[in-house]
């Protein structure tokens, strides 16, 4: 499996699993569980959750997914802006621990930017791993005046990465944040990079799919890891899913196929405020 090294050093799977919205529906339960069995089997061994995520609900499958298998796996979660104080994160964290049913996350990022002072989270985040609840912390949504500000506190603080949204349609982020993500040494992790299915019926991405015998998920996922300091977490609710985006890997894309994409997916050339999903 290739990887993506992040800020501090650590190297982990370019290619992940997310779990936003898994553990939402009971009938999904068992399919959802072997889905991400199945990704860990095949080398993605990154999985992405969050407190958020049907209220806790994706954290308990994924515990149960990984249940024995707690050191094949790079686990990543999220505190909520606004339990990111400094008490609340602690809380929150432990929390976490709990429903994951491990003594620590690789990884904890604050979700998006809320009310609480920057420089809050960050103390209550080094206090986490400190107590070793955590073995490094990150961001998720913050825009490049948000990540200046981060590193122009005291300690000139440099998350592991930042988690945004990343894709054909939302490429926003090669404007500035990603040059300055370069900048700091912060991979990016693209979440949705599927844009949720939805770009998988463009006719562009088809296109590119069928000359290479590939499907629009792979063509969308091999085109968000053409970078190589940028990951990619698709979340993938069936064994059959995470065995096609697994092999997006494999998946080279030429310059022509490149731009054929650049045509229909157009590059930014001006600044567009970091989106949201
Ligand atoms: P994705 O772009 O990963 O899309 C997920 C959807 O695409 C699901 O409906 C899934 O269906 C479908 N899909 C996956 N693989 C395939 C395939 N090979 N062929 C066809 N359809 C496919 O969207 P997400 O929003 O889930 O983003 C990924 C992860 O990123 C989240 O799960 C979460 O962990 C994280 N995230 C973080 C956010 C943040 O604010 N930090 C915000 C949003 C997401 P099926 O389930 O049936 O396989």
């Amino acid at each position: 499996m290739r990887t993506v090294t992040l800020r501090s050093g650590t190297a982990v799977p370019a290619l992940g699993q997310g779990t936003w919205h898994m553990g939402d529906d009971p009938s999904r339960r068992t399919e959802e569980i072997d889905a991400l069995r199945t990704g860990i089997d095949l080398g993605m061994t990154l999985l992405d959750t969050a407190e958020m995520y049907g209220d806790g609900a994706a954290e308990e499958l994924v515990g149960e997914a990984v249940r024995g298998r707690r050191e094949e796996v790079f686990l990543v979660s999220k505190v909520l802006p606004h339990h990111a104080d400094r008490h609340g994160t602690a809380r929150a964290c432990h929390a976490s621990l709990r429903r994951l049913g491990t003594d620590h996350v690789d990884l904890y990022l604050l979700h998006w930017r809320g009310g609480v002072p920057l420089e809050e989270t960050v103390e209550a985040l080094e206090d986490l791993v400190r107590e070793g609840s955590v073995g490094a912390w990150g961001v998720s949504n913050l825009d490049v005046e948000d990540l200046d500000e981060l590193a122009a506190l005291r300690g000139g603080p440099v998350p592991e990465t930042d988690q945004v949204l990343y894709n054909l349609t939302r490429r926003g982020p090669e404007y500035d944040l990603l040059p300055r993500c370069r900048e700091l040494g912060v991979p990016l992790m693209a979440y949705s990079p599927v844009e949720q299915g939805r770009l998988l019926g463009h006719a562009a991405l088809r296109e590119v799919a069928d000359a290479h015998g590939a499907t629009p998920a792979q063509v969308a996922l091999a085109w968000v890891l053409r970078h190589d300091d940028v990951l990619a977490i698709p979340k993938a609710g069936s064994r059959a899913h995470v065995e096609e985006n697994r092999a997006a890997l494999e998946l080279t894309l030429t310059g022509e196929d490149l731009a054929a994409l650049d045509a229909a997916f157009p590059p930014p050339s001006r600044k567009h405020p970091l989106e949201i999903l």
